[in-house]
């Protein structure tokens, strides 16, 4: 399978344009899901967090406490290891299995944390959705009804987006409206069917 990770700090415009390429007919794997199917009622990794972090880390019904587990990492960079060791290789597994049952021409990974860990390590080339940072932060205020400050943290611990950039291979402006999102996809699109099916013919 021939993947693309679609990547871009908070706000920027990842779920957007996966929504359009979705549009499109194809596959996208959304490892936000990943990282929430793998910590589900029941799941090992959940047993592994109480067990580590106590039963404060469950609410009531058994589900994770999400807001408890941040604010127990959040300024405490040996938890939040502890915790990535944990689940970014299961975030891994699980994706690396979505990605085998895909069917279009290509797929994509839609990731927040592709170049942070080794995720890209899945992907064939990398698209990065890019925009100045005050309008990913108005973006990103705007959908989430948080602060500034909010944002602003969350933007900290993701890699700069000069780096973020440096790595990509297809670099989407997503600064202008929604159409031109949309003529920006199309001309992607046709570009991956393209290395998509050279890569095929390659294989054979
Ligand atoms: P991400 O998944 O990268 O965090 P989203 O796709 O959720 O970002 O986009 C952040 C917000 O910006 C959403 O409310 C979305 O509707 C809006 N948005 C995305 N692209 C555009 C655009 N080109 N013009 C205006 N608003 C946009």
């Amino acid at each position: 399978m021939y993947v693309i990770g679609l990547t871009g700090g908070i706000g920027s415009g990842k779920s957007t344009v996966g929504e359009h390429f979705k549009q499109r007919g194809i596959d996208v794997i959304d490892a936000d899901i990943a990282a929430r199917r793998v910590v589900e009622k029941g799941t090992p990794a959940l047993t592994n967090i109480a067990n580590h972090f106590g039963i404060e880390s469950l609410n009531g019904d058994g589900t994770l406490n999400r807001a408890y587990l941040r604010s127990r990492v959040f300024d405490n960079s040996e938890e939040r290891q502890w915790l990535e060791s944990l689940l970014h290789p299961l975030i891994h597994q699980w994706v690396k299995r979505a990605l085998c049952s895909a069917s279009s021409p290509y797929a994509i990974l839609e990731t927040p944390l592709l170049l942070e860990t080794d995720q890209h390590n899945l992907t064939n080339r990398i698209l990065v959705v890019d925009l100045p940072e005050e309008l990913q932060i108005a973006r990103a205020v705007d959908r989430d009804n948080n602060n500034i400050e909010q944002i602003r943290s969350i933007m900290n611990v993701q890699i700069s987006r000069k780096e973020r950039l440096s790595k990509a291979d297809d670099i989407l402006d997503n600064s202008g409206p929604l159409s031109y999102l949309s003529i920006a996809v199309s001309d992607l699109h046709h570009k991956y069917l393209k290395l998509a099916a050279e890569q095929e013919s390659k294989d054979l």
